[in-house]
Protein backbone atom coordinates (compact mmCIF):
# COMPACT_ATOMS: atom_id res chain seq x y z
CA UNK A 1 0.00 0.00 0.00
CA UNK A 2 1.06 3.66 -1.04
CA UNK A 3 1.57 6.00 1.81
CA UNK A 4 1.12 8.82 0.46
CA UNK A 5 1.01 11.54 3.14
CA UNK A 6 3.66 10.18 5.65
CA UNK A 7 6.68 8.91 3.84
CA UNK A 8 9.36 11.45 2.38
CA UNK A 9 8.36 12.16 -1.05
CA UNK A 10 11.25 11.91 -3.75
CA UNK A 11 11.72 12.84 -7.42
CA UNK A 12 11.90 9.52 -9.65
CA UNK A 13 15.50 10.24 -12.20
CA UNK A 14 16.82 7.40 -14.24
CA UNK A 15 15.31 4.96 -12.17
CA UNK A 16 16.72 6.23 -8.43
CA UNK A 17 14.18 7.70 -6.02
CA UNK A 18 15.76 10.76 -5.58
CA UNK A 19 16.01 14.38 -2.60
CA UNK A 20 15.11 17.63 -4.22
CA UNK A 21 16.98 20.76 -1.79
CA UNK A 22 13.93 22.57 -2.43
CA UNK A 23 10.31 21.96 -1.74
CA UNK A 24 6.66 22.91 -1.89
CA UNK A 25 3.08 22.50 -0.53
CA UNK A 26 0.37 20.51 -1.61
CA UNK A 27 -2.74 22.27 0.05
CA UNK A 28 -6.46 20.88 0.11
CA UNK A 29 -8.39 23.46 -1.80
CA UNK A 30 -11.31 23.25 0.60
CA UNK A 31 -9.30 24.53 3.72
CA UNK A 32 -6.45 25.60 2.72
CA UNK A 33 -4.78 22.67 4.98
CA UNK A 34 -1.45 21.32 4.15
CA UNK A 35 -1.05 17.74 3.07
CA UNK A 36 2.17 16.87 2.24
CA UNK A 37 5.11 18.66 1.04
CA UNK A 38 7.02 17.47 -2.58
CA UNK A 39 10.40 17.95 -3.99
CA UNK A 40 10.60 21.10 -6.26
CA UNK A 41 12.76 19.61 -8.71
CA UNK A 42 16.21 21.84 -10.52
CA UNK A 43 16.14 22.21 -14.08
CA UNK A 44 19.68 19.97 -13.58
CA UNK A 45 17.47 17.17 -12.21
CA UNK A 46 15.01 17.58 -15.16
CA UNK A 47 17.69 17.41 -17.38
CA UNK A 48 19.29 14.71 -15.48
CA UNK A 49 15.63 12.85 -15.52
CA UNK A 50 16.18 13.30 -19.49
CA UNK A 51 19.62 12.03 -19.51
CA UNK A 52 18.27 8.81 -17.32
CA UNK A 53 15.47 8.22 -20.15
CA UNK A 54 17.57 7.95 -23.05
CA UNK A 55 18.47 4.60 -21.38
CA UNK A 56 14.73 4.10 -20.34
CA UNK A 57 13.91 4.34 -23.79
CA UNK A 58 16.34 1.66 -24.66
CA UNK A 59 14.99 -0.93 -21.87
CA UNK A 60 11.19 0.03 -22.87
CA UNK A 61 11.88 -0.63 -26.44
CA UNK A 62 13.08 -3.97 -25.85
CA UNK A 63 10.22 -4.89 -23.46
CA UNK A 64 8.24 -7.39 -25.66
CA UNK A 65 4.74 -7.07 -25.86
CA UNK A 66 3.65 -9.47 -23.85
CA UNK A 67 5.63 -7.75 -20.76
CA UNK A 68 4.03 -4.20 -21.41
CA UNK A 69 0.47 -6.19 -21.46
CA UNK A 70 1.27 -7.70 -18.17
CA UNK A 71 2.18 -5.04 -16.46
CA UNK A 72 -0.63 -2.01 -17.60
CA UNK A 73 -3.20 -4.98 -16.91
CA UNK A 74 -1.33 -5.36 -13.04
CA UNK A 75 -1.56 -1.96 -12.71
CA UNK A 76 -5.14 -1.92 -14.20
CA UNK A 77 -6.04 -4.49 -11.53
CA UNK A 78 -4.37 -2.89 -8.73
CA UNK A 79 -5.59 0.69 -9.15
CA UNK A 80 -9.00 -1.17 -9.13
CA UNK A 81 -8.89 -3.34 -6.07
CA UNK A 82 -7.69 0.44 -4.36
CA UNK A 83 -10.35 2.33 -5.91
CA UNK A 84 -11.51 3.31 -2.22
CA UNK A 85 -8.01 4.14 -0.96
CA UNK A 86 -6.87 5.70 -3.83
CA UNK A 87 -10.31 7.58 -4.18
CA UNK A 88 -9.75 9.26 -0.68
CA UNK A 89 -6.41 10.51 -1.79
CA UNK A 90 -7.65 12.18 -5.08
CA UNK A 91 -10.01 14.18 -3.54
CA UNK A 92 -8.25 16.11 -1.59
CA UNK A 93 -5.54 17.80 -3.48
CA UNK A 94 -8.18 18.47 -6.33
CA UNK A 95 -11.67 19.91 -6.04
CA UNK A 96 -13.13 16.90 -6.92
CA UNK A 97 -15.83 15.18 -4.14
CA UNK A 98 -15.37 11.53 -3.16
CA UNK A 99 -17.85 10.40 -6.00
CA UNK A 100 -16.60 11.80 -8.32
CA UNK A 101 -13.08 10.69 -7.16
CA UNK A 102 -14.52 7.19 -6.97
CA UNK A 103 -15.70 7.65 -10.65
CA UNK A 104 -12.16 8.59 -11.97
CA UNK A 105 -10.64 6.31 -10.23
CA UNK A 106 -12.78 3.51 -12.28
CA UNK A 107 -12.27 5.36 -15.52
CA UNK A 108 -8.04 5.36 -14.89
CA UNK A 109 -8.49 1.74 -14.72
CA UNK A 110 -10.86 1.24 -17.73
CA UNK A 111 -7.62 3.62 -19.34
CA UNK A 112 -5.16 1.03 -18.22
CA UNK A 113 -6.74 -1.89 -19.58
CA UNK A 114 -7.37 -0.09 -22.82
CA UNK A 115 -3.86 0.72 -23.20
CA UNK A 116 -2.83 -3.02 -22.18
CA UNK A 117 -4.98 -4.39 -25.08
CA UNK A 118 -3.52 -1.92 -27.34
CA UNK A 119 0.23 -3.10 -26.41
CA UNK A 120 -0.76 -6.11 -29.39
CA UNK A 121 -1.82 -3.48 -31.95
CA UNK A 122 1.08 -1.91 -32.82
CA UNK A 123 0.92 -3.40 -36.48
CA UNK A 124 1.80 -1.52 -39.47
CA UNK A 125 0.64 -3.01 -43.39
CA UNK A 126 2.03 -4.42 -46.69
CA UNK A 127 2.28 -1.99 -49.67
CA UNK A 128 1.77 -2.75 -52.92
CA UNK A 129 4.55 -0.75 -54.49
CA UNK A 130 3.98 -1.69 -58.30
CA UNK A 131 1.86 1.40 -58.96
CA UNK A 132 3.86 3.11 -60.65
CA UNK A 133 5.83 1.68 -64.39
CA UNK A 134 9.45 1.12 -62.61
CA UNK A 135 8.58 -0.12 -59.83
CA UNK A 136 7.42 -3.40 -60.23
CA UNK A 137 9.25 -6.59 -58.53
CA UNK A 138 9.57 -4.99 -55.16
CA UNK A 139 7.38 -6.28 -51.88
CA UNK A 140 7.46 -4.39 -48.58
CA UNK A 141 5.76 -3.03 -45.40
CA UNK A 142 5.62 -0.40 -42.75
CA UNK A 143 6.00 -0.81 -39.40
CA UNK A 144 5.89 1.32 -36.27
CA UNK A 145 8.59 2.36 -33.84
CA UNK A 146 8.57 3.89 -30.32
CA UNK A 147 9.79 8.05 -30.58
CA UNK A 148 11.76 7.58 -27.62
CA UNK A 149 11.21 10.42 -24.98
CA UNK A 150 7.52 11.50 -24.36
CA UNK A 151 7.62 14.55 -22.17
CA UNK A 152 4.23 14.24 -20.33
CA UNK A 153 2.83 17.44 -18.69
CA UNK A 154 -0.61 17.05 -17.22
CA UNK A 155 -3.55 19.77 -15.74
CA UNK A 156 -5.15 19.44 -12.21
CA UNK A 157 -8.66 18.72 -13.17
CA UNK A 158 -8.63 14.80 -13.66
CA UNK A 159 -5.26 14.17 -11.59
CA UNK A 160 -4.94 10.44 -12.55
CA UNK A 161 -7.02 9.55 -15.72
CA UNK A 162 -5.08 12.29 -17.74
CA UNK A 163 -2.34 11.13 -16.54
CA UNK A 164 -3.11 7.72 -17.57
CA UNK A 165 -3.84 8.47 -20.96
CA UNK A 166 -0.07 9.44 -21.65
CA UNK A 167 1.59 7.11 -19.65
CA UNK A 168 -0.59 4.19 -20.79
CA UNK A 169 -0.30 4.49 -24.41
CA UNK A 170 3.44 5.38 -24.25
CA UNK A 171 4.29 2.40 -22.51
CA UNK A 172 2.22 -0.13 -24.34
CA UNK A 173 3.92 1.60 -27.40
CA UNK A 174 7.60 1.17 -26.10
CA UNK A 175 8.61 4.71 -25.50
CA UNK A 176 10.32 6.40 -22.03
CA UNK A 177 7.72 8.99 -20.51
CA UNK A 178 9.57 12.12 -18.07
CA UNK A 179 5.97 13.06 -16.60
CA UNK A 180 5.81 16.66 -15.23
CA UNK A 181 2.45 17.01 -12.99
CA UNK A 182 0.07 19.70 -12.03
CA UNK A 183 1.81 21.31 -9.00
CA UNK A 184 -1.55 21.96 -7.33
CA UNK A 185 -2.43 18.36 -7.61
CA UNK A 186 0.11 15.89 -8.11
CA UNK A 187 -0.88 12.90 -5.96
CA UNK A 188 -2.83 11.00 -8.52
CA UNK A 189 0.34 11.27 -10.58
CA UNK A 190 2.52 9.90 -7.94
CA UNK A 191 -0.19 7.44 -6.79
CA UNK A 192 -0.01 6.10 -10.58
CA UNK A 193 3.63 6.00 -10.89
CA UNK A 194 4.05 4.12 -7.58
CA UNK A 195 1.53 1.34 -8.86
CA UNK A 196 3.19 0.99 -12.20
CA UNK A 197 6.29 0.44 -10.26
CA UNK A 198 4.55 -2.09 -8.51
CA UNK A 199 3.24 -3.69 -10.96
CA UNK A 200 6.97 -4.75 -12.73
CA UNK A 201 7.61 -1.64 -14.86
CA UNK A 202 11.03 -1.41 -14.95
CA UNK A 203 11.76 2.08 -13.25
CA UNK A 204 14.02 3.73 -16.00
CA UNK A 205 10.86 3.97 -17.98
CA UNK A 206 9.26 6.18 -16.21
CA UNK A 207 10.86 9.43 -14.91
CA UNK A 208 8.49 11.45 -11.86
CA UNK A 209 9.81 15.49 -11.84
CA UNK A 210 7.44 17.48 -9.68
CA UNK A 211 7.89 21.48 -9.53
CA UNK A 212 6.84 24.60 -11.44
CA UNK A 213 5.64 23.90 -14.87
CA UNK A 214 7.27 27.41 -16.31
CA UNK A 215 10.96 26.39 -15.35
CA UNK A 216 10.95 22.41 -15.22
CA UNK A 217 7.84 22.19 -17.83
CA UNK A 218 9.28 24.43 -20.08
CA UNK A 219 13.33 22.92 -20.04
CA UNK A 220 11.27 19.37 -21.05
CA UNK A 221 9.47 20.92 -24.04
CA UNK A 222 12.79 22.50 -25.24
CA UNK A 223 14.99 19.71 -24.40
CA UNK A 224 16.58 18.40 -28.37
CA UNK A 225 16.00 14.81 -26.51
CA UNK A 226 12.62 14.78 -25.87
CA UNK A 227 10.67 13.51 -29.24
CA UNK A 228 7.08 14.07 -28.20
CA UNK A 229 5.54 16.57 -25.72
CA UNK A 230 2.05 15.80 -24.56
CA UNK A 231 0.32 18.14 -23.06
CA UNK A 232 -3.15 18.76 -21.50
CA UNK A 233 -3.76 22.20 -20.08
CA UNK A 234 -5.13 25.99 -20.90
CA UNK A 235 -4.43 27.90 -24.26
CA UNK A 236 -2.04 30.13 -22.82
CA UNK A 237 0.58 27.66 -22.09
CA UNK A 238 0.00 25.41 -24.74
CA UNK A 239 0.78 28.36 -26.97
CA UNK A 240 3.87 29.21 -24.96
CA UNK A 241 4.76 25.14 -25.45
CA UNK A 242 4.19 25.47 -29.55
CA UNK A 243 6.22 28.30 -29.97
CA UNK A 244 8.89 26.92 -27.87
CA UNK A 245 9.22 22.96 -28.75
CA UNK A 246 10.86 22.96 -31.79
CA UNK A 247 11.06 20.26 -34.34
CA UNK A 248 9.03 17.64 -32.22
CA UNK A 249 5.63 16.31 -32.05
CA UNK A 250 3.02 17.77 -30.13
CA UNK A 251 0.01 16.61 -29.21
CA UNK A 252 -2.27 19.68 -27.05
CA UNK A 253 -5.05 18.88 -25.44
CA UNK A 254 -6.02 22.04 -24.36
CA UNK A 255 -9.87 24.05 -23.11
CA UNK A 256 -12.87 25.42 -24.36
CA UNK A 257 -16.10 27.33 -24.06
CA UNK A 258 -18.38 24.38 -24.82
CA UNK A 259 -21.80 24.82 -26.26
CA UNK A 260 -24.79 22.19 -25.90
CA UNK A 261 -27.91 23.32 -28.51
CA UNK A 262 -31.34 22.21 -26.65
CA UNK A 263 -33.51 22.25 -30.29
CA UNK A 264 -37.45 22.47 -30.70
CA UNK A 265 -38.30 18.89 -30.05
CA UNK A 266 -35.32 17.85 -27.73
CA UNK A 267 -36.35 15.80 -24.73
CA UNK A 268 -36.00 18.48 -22.21
CA UNK A 269 -35.82 16.25 -19.01
CA UNK A 270 -32.87 14.44 -20.42
CA UNK A 271 -31.21 17.63 -21.56
CA UNK A 272 -31.77 19.08 -18.00
CA UNK A 273 -30.62 16.16 -16.66
CA UNK A 274 -27.41 16.07 -18.68
CA UNK A 275 -26.38 19.68 -18.83
CA UNK A 276 -26.58 20.00 -15.28
CA UNK A 277 -24.23 17.18 -14.69
CA UNK A 278 -22.09 18.59 -17.67
CA UNK A 279 -21.64 22.23 -16.34
CA UNK A 280 -21.55 21.68 -12.47
CA UNK A 281 -19.18 18.41 -11.93
CA UNK A 282 -16.24 18.79 -10.74
CA UNK A 283 -16.90 22.59 -10.12
CA UNK A 284 -17.20 22.92 -13.91
CA UNK A 285 -13.34 22.49 -13.89
CA UNK A 286 -13.75 20.45 -16.73
CA UNK A 287 -12.53 20.87 -20.49
CA UNK A 288 -15.49 19.71 -22.09
CA UNK A 289 -18.10 20.78 -19.63
CA UNK A 290 -21.42 22.44 -20.47
CA UNK A 291 -20.40 26.77 -20.41
CA UNK A 292 -22.79 27.57 -23.26
CA UNK A 293 -26.59 26.63 -23.93
CA UNK A 294 -27.93 27.47 -26.45
CA UNK A 295 -31.88 27.30 -26.77
CA UNK A 296 -34.51 27.25 -29.80
CA UNK A 297 -37.20 29.80 -28.74
CA UNK A 298 -39.66 27.23 -28.38
CA UNK A 299 -38.26 25.69 -25.94
CA UNK A 300 -36.19 28.12 -23.72
CA UNK A 301 -38.28 29.21 -21.48
CA UNK A 302 -39.57 25.58 -19.91
CA UNK A 303 -36.02 24.40 -20.14
CA UNK A 304 -35.03 27.58 -18.17
CA UNK A 305 -37.66 26.94 -15.80
CA UNK A 306 -36.85 23.50 -15.24
CA UNK A 307 -32.70 23.58 -15.38
CA UNK A 308 -33.62 26.50 -12.44
CA UNK A 309 -35.39 23.97 -10.04
CA UNK A 310 -32.75 21.48 -10.08
CA UNK A 311 -29.88 23.77 -9.80
CA UNK A 312 -31.24 25.04 -6.54
CA UNK A 313 -30.83 21.43 -6.03
CA UNK A 314 -27.21 20.89 -5.61
CA UNK A 315 -25.77 20.63 -2.66
CA UNK A 316 -22.11 22.13 -2.21
CA UNK A 317 -19.91 22.00 0.45
CA UNK A 318 -17.43 19.27 1.94
CA UNK A 319 -15.67 16.85 -0.86
CA UNK A 320 -15.33 14.46 1.64
CA UNK A 321 -19.28 14.19 2.84
CA UNK A 322 -21.04 11.40 0.42
CA UNK A 323 -24.06 14.21 0.37
CA UNK A 324 -22.24 16.73 -1.21
CA UNK A 325 -22.47 17.37 -4.85
CA UNK A 326 -20.27 19.96 -5.83
CA UNK A 327 -17.23 20.93 -3.70
CA UNK A 328 -14.98 24.18 -3.93
CA UNK A 329 -13.15 25.23 -6.76
CA UNK A 330 -9.27 24.54 -6.94
CA UNK A 331 -7.88 27.58 -5.26
CA UNK A 332 -9.88 30.91 -4.07
CA UNK A 333 -8.03 32.43 -6.73
CA UNK A 334 -9.85 30.67 -9.08
CA UNK A 335 -12.67 31.58 -7.58
CA UNK A 336 -12.31 35.35 -7.77
CA UNK A 337 -11.19 35.06 -10.90
CA UNK A 338 -14.68 33.46 -11.90
CA UNK A 339 -16.21 35.76 -9.75
CA UNK A 340 -14.73 38.68 -11.64
CA UNK A 341 -15.92 37.44 -14.64
CA UNK A 342 -19.04 36.96 -14.08
CA UNK A 343 -18.98 40.57 -12.37
CA UNK A 344 -17.76 41.93 -15.72
CA UNK A 345 -20.45 40.55 -17.60
CA UNK A 346 -23.42 41.46 -15.47
CA UNK A 347 -21.90 45.23 -15.44
CA UNK A 348 -22.33 44.47 -19.57
CA UNK A 349 -25.80 43.68 -18.88
CA UNK A 350 -26.25 39.75 -18.46
CA UNK A 351 -28.76 38.47 -16.19
CA UNK A 352 -28.20 36.69 -13.18
CA UNK A 353 -30.66 33.53 -12.66
CA UNK A 354 -28.82 31.66 -10.17
CA UNK A 355 -25.80 31.65 -7.90
CA UNK A 356 -22.79 34.10 -7.99
CA UNK A 357 -22.04 34.36 -4.33
CA UNK A 358 -18.01 33.12 -3.63
CA UNK A 359 -16.91 32.20 -0.40
CA UNK A 360 -13.21 30.95 -0.41
CA UNK A 361 -12.53 29.15 -3.12
CA UNK A 362 -16.26 27.73 -3.01
CA UNK A 363 -18.41 29.30 -5.83
CA UNK A 364 -22.05 28.57 -5.99
CA UNK A 365 -23.21 27.30 -9.05
CA UNK A 366 -24.51 30.00 -11.41
CA UNK A 367 -26.85 30.70 -14.38
CA UNK A 368 -26.84 33.43 -16.89
CA UNK A 369 -28.96 34.98 -19.63
CA UNK A 370 -28.40 37.76 -22.08
CA UNK A 371 -24.43 37.61 -21.79
CA UNK A 372 -23.37 40.57 -23.90
CA UNK A 373 -21.85 38.89 -27.23
CA UNK A 374 -18.14 39.67 -27.24
CA UNK A 375 -17.28 39.62 -23.53
CA UNK A 376 -14.88 37.48 -21.69
CA UNK A 377 -17.71 35.33 -20.42
CA UNK A 378 -18.88 34.63 -23.72
CA UNK A 379 -15.47 34.06 -25.47
CA UNK A 380 -13.61 32.67 -23.03
CA UNK A 381 -12.99 29.37 -20.94
CA UNK A 382 -14.17 30.26 -17.94
CA UNK A 383 -13.47 26.89 -16.17
CA UNK A 384 -15.77 27.43 -13.72
CA UNK A 385 -19.50 26.24 -12.51
CA UNK A 386 -21.59 29.19 -14.60
CA UNK A 387 -23.44 28.17 -17.76
CA UNK A 388 -25.07 30.74 -19.89
CA UNK A 389 -27.98 30.36 -21.24
CA UNK A 390 -28.61 31.24 -24.93
CA UNK A 391 -31.35 31.87 -27.27
CA UNK A 392 -32.13 31.75 -31.02
CA UNK A 393 -34.69 31.35 -33.78
CA UNK A 394 -33.89 28.33 -35.43
CA UNK A 395 -30.98 25.49 -35.67
CA UNK A 396 -28.66 27.41 -38.02
CA UNK A 397 -28.63 30.01 -35.97
CA UNK A 398 -27.70 27.63 -32.93
CA UNK A 399 -25.18 26.56 -35.19
CA UNK A 400 -23.79 30.01 -36.15
CA UNK A 401 -23.72 30.66 -32.33
CA UNK A 402 -22.02 27.48 -31.25
CA UNK A 403 -18.98 27.79 -33.97
CA UNK A 404 -18.55 31.53 -32.90
CA UNK A 405 -15.74 30.94 -30.49
CA UNK A 406 -11.83 30.56 -30.20
CA UNK A 407 -12.16 26.84 -28.95
CA UNK A 408 -14.08 23.62 -30.55
CA UNK A 409 -13.31 20.63 -28.72
CA UNK A 410 -17.26 18.82 -28.06
CA UNK A 411 -20.35 20.14 -28.52
CA UNK A 412 -23.59 18.27 -27.60
CA UNK A 413 -27.15 18.48 -29.42
CA UNK A 414 -30.56 17.44 -28.13
CA UNK A 415 -33.33 16.59 -31.17
CA UNK A 416 -35.32 13.45 -31.87
CA UNK A 417 -35.16 14.41 -35.52
CA UNK A 418 -32.39 12.72 -36.89
CA UNK A 419 -31.90 15.05 -40.23
CA UNK A 420 -31.58 17.99 -37.98
CA UNK A 421 -29.40 15.81 -36.19
CA UNK A 422 -27.02 15.22 -39.13
CA UNK A 423 -27.29 18.95 -39.95
CA UNK A 424 -25.87 20.15 -36.88
CA UNK A 425 -22.99 16.98 -37.11
CA UNK A 426 -22.08 19.06 -40.12
CA UNK A 427 -22.02 22.26 -39.32
CA UNK A 428 -20.41 22.10 -35.96
CA UNK A 429 -16.37 22.98 -35.76
CA UNK A 430 -16.14 20.53 -33.21
CA UNK A 431 -13.51 17.54 -32.56
CA UNK A 432 -17.13 15.80 -31.31
CA UNK A 433 -20.26 16.08 -31.57
CA UNK A 434 -22.58 13.87 -29.04
CA UNK A 435 -26.35 13.72 -29.99
CA UNK A 436 -28.61 13.34 -27.08
CA UNK A 437 -26.05 14.09 -24.62
CA UNK A 438 -23.97 17.25 -23.94
CA UNK A 439 -21.00 18.34 -24.70
CA UNK A 440 -19.26 16.78 -21.11
CA UNK A 441 -19.44 12.91 -23.26
CA UNK A 442 -16.47 10.62 -23.06
CA UNK A 443 -15.82 7.31 -23.10
CA UNK A 444 -11.94 6.96 -22.64
CA UNK A 445 -11.72 4.75 -25.80
CA UNK A 446 -12.94 7.39 -28.49
CA UNK A 447 -10.51 9.98 -30.58
CA UNK A 448 -10.48 12.72 -28.26
CA UNK A 449 -9.67 16.59 -29.26
CA UNK A 450 -10.56 19.39 -30.36
CA UNK A 451 -10.12 21.95 -33.43
CA UNK A 452 -9.21 25.40 -33.32
CA UNK A 453 -7.62 26.85 -29.24
CA UNK A 454 -8.79 23.40 -28.27
CA UNK A 455 -5.83 21.94 -29.24
CA UNK A 456 -3.81 19.55 -31.89
CA UNK A 457 -4.27 15.96 -32.49
CA UNK A 458 -6.20 12.86 -30.63
CA UNK A 459 -6.00 10.99 -27.15
CA UNK A 460 -8.34 8.09 -26.73
CA UNK A 461 -5.66 5.18 -26.09
CA UNK A 462 -5.07 4.24 -29.82
CA UNK A 463 -4.97 7.29 -31.07
CA UNK A 464 -2.75 8.58 -28.41
CA UNK A 465 -0.84 5.23 -29.48
CA UNK A 466 -0.60 5.94 -32.91
CA UNK A 467 0.65 9.47 -31.82
CA UNK A 468 3.35 8.20 -30.38
CA UNK A 469 4.98 5.77 -32.96
CA UNK A 470 6.80 6.39 -35.85
CA UNK A 471 6.60 4.81 -39.50
CA UNK A 472 9.43 3.03 -41.06
CA UNK A 473 8.82 1.62 -44.44
CA UNK A 474 10.64 -1.29 -45.40
CA UNK A 475 11.28 -2.04 -49.76
CA UNK A 476 12.96 -5.07 -51.26
CA UNK A 477 14.02 -4.73 -54.38
CA UNK A 478 13.60 -8.20 -55.95
CA UNK A 479 14.39 -7.56 -59.34
P1 LIG B 1 -2.15 24.90 -17.01
O1 LIG B 1 -2.02 26.03 -16.08
O2 LIG B 1 -1.98 25.12 -18.47
O3 LIG B 1 -1.11 23.78 -16.48
C1 LIG B 1 -1.04 22.51 -17.08
C2 LIG B 1 0.36 21.94 -16.86
O4 LIG B 1 1.31 22.72 -17.57
C3 LIG B 1 0.79 21.94 -15.40
O5 LIG B 1 1.53 20.76 -15.13
C4 LIG B 1 1.70 23.16 -15.34
O6 LIG B 1 2.64 23.10 -14.30
C5 LIG B 1 2.38 23.08 -16.70
N1 LIG B 1 2.97 24.33 -17.18
C6 LIG B 1 2.70 25.60 -16.78
N2 LIG B 1 3.44 26.49 -17.49
C7 LIG B 1 4.20 25.77 -18.35
C8 LIG B 1 5.13 26.12 -19.36
N3 LIG B 1 5.47 27.38 -19.62
N4 LIG B 1 5.70 25.13 -20.08
C9 LIG B 1 5.37 23.84 -19.86
N5 LIG B 1 4.47 23.45 -18.91
C10 LIG B 1 3.88 24.40 -18.17
O7 LIG B 1 -3.58 24.18 -16.87
P2 LIG B 1 -4.39 23.80 -15.55
O8 LIG B 1 -4.86 25.06 -14.90
O9 LIG B 1 -3.63 22.81 -14.73
O10 LIG B 1 -5.62 23.03 -16.21
C11 LIG B 1 -6.73 23.68 -16.72
C12 LIG B 1 -6.74 23.73 -18.24
O11 LIG B 1 -6.55 22.43 -18.79
C13 LIG B 1 -8.08 24.21 -18.77
O12 LIG B 1 -7.88 25.15 -19.79
C14 LIG B 1 -8.71 22.94 -19.32
O13 LIG B 1 -9.67 23.16 -20.32
C15 LIG B 1 -7.51 22.21 -19.83
N6 LIG B 1 -7.80 20.77 -19.97
C16 LIG B 1 -7.92 20.22 -21.23
C17 LIG B 1 -8.25 18.87 -21.37
C18 LIG B 1 -8.38 18.22 -22.73
O14 LIG B 1 -8.26 17.00 -22.80
N7 LIG B 1 -8.62 18.95 -23.80
C19 LIG B 1 -8.46 18.08 -20.24
C20 LIG B 1 -8.33 18.70 -18.99
C21 LIG B 1 -8.00 20.03 -18.86
P3 LIG B 1 2.33 23.84 -12.89
O15 LIG B 1 1.11 23.18 -12.33
O16 LIG B 1 3.57 23.58 -12.12
O17 LIG B 1 2.13 25.29 -13.21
Amino acid sequence: MIDIFTSERKLLIGGEWTLSDETFEVTDPQDGSILTRLPAASVAQMDAAIEGAKQGAQVARALPVHQRKAILQRTAQLVAERAEQYAGILSRDCSKTIREARAELRRAADTLQLSAEEASRGHGETIPFDQRPGAERRIGYYDRFPLGIIGAITPFNDPLNLVAHKLGPAIATGNAVVLKPSSVAPLGALLLVETLLEAGLPPQVVSLVTGSGSVLGDRLVTHPDVAMISFTGGLETGLSITRRAGIKKLAMELGSNSPTIVLRDADLERAVEAILSGAFGNAGQNCLGVQRVILEDEVADEFTERFLARVRDIKVGDKRSEETDMGPMISGREAMRVEGRVSEAVSLGARLLAGGRRQGAFYDPTVLRDVPQGCSLDREEIYGPVVSLYRVRDPEEAVRKANDSPYGLQAGVFTRDIDLAFRCVQGLEMGGVMINDSSDFRVDAMPFGGVKGSGLGREGIRYAAEAMTETKVVCLNLA
